[in-house]
């Protein structure tokens, strides 16, 4: 079986905190292949701002250029809500094993995702906590993962590692408010922010 890694988002824009997540989910789960699927529009929220999808696009190139993945477009070429069932359908396979990345926020609410008994079915669960208190979430990260085994039958499983708290929502107040953002956001991608005048407002 061949092993691929998803990790979705809205990537707008993506951030040191993303970085960190798909470097331990390399480091620990080895895949064969990783995927990075920027949404066109993702179902849970209303994205902020004016970047682009190609935009968001250029920047998960930028922040992720140094990591062995791929930055698929397919979310974007299909267009309209980008519902993860649809993605995990288009890229099953039977010799393959889809493993799916998600943050605190995108494993606990995972059950009301449309068609989320057939994204149980389709791929395995990788989570890790976003948050840097590990007390905060823990009761609730496994309390979730328990129920989403014995309600699904779900493949689930947790990965350690050390977080950087930070949120897409936040980077863009501070580049809003024109404050430095050198601890959270690559400077490549910051230039490419500063030059096509993103997140202004
Ligand atoms: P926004 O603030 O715009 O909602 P976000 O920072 O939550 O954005 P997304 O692009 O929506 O980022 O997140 C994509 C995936 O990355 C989700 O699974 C999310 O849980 C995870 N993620 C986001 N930030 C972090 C972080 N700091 N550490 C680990 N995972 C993260």
């Amino acid at each position: 079986m061949k092993r691929i890694g998803i990790f979705g988002g809205s990537f707008s824009p993506p951030h040191k905190g993303h970085f960190r997540a798909i470097s331990a989910f390399l480091a620990s789960e080895e895949p064969d292949e990783m995927l990075v699927i920027p949404a066109h529009t993702p179902p849970h929220k209303m994205l902020k701002g004016d970047a682009s999808p190609a935009d968001r696009m250029e920047m998960c190139r930028i922040a992720f250029s140094e990591l062995p993945v791929t930055i698929s477009d397919m979310e974007l070429l299909r267009g309209g809500t980008s519902y993860t069932v649809l993605t995990l359908r288009e890229l099953k396979r039977e010799d393959k094993c889809l493993i799916l990345l998600c943050g605190t926020d995108m494993f606990l609410t995972l059950d009301t995702w449309y068609s989320a008994r057939e994204i149980f079915s389709l791929a395995e669960i990788v989570y890790m906590r976003r948050e840097e208190d590990a007390d905060a979430v823990r009761d609730a990260l496994a309390a979730t993962a328990a129920r989403y085994r014995r309600d699904y039958g779900a493949t689930v499983r947790e990965i350690l590692c050390d977080p950087l708290e930070i949120s897409s929502t936040d980077i863009r107040r501070m580049l809003a408010e024109n404050e430095p953002t050198d601890r959270y956001l690559d400077a490549r991608v910051r230039e490419y922010i500063d030059r096509c005048n993103l997140y202004r407002t």
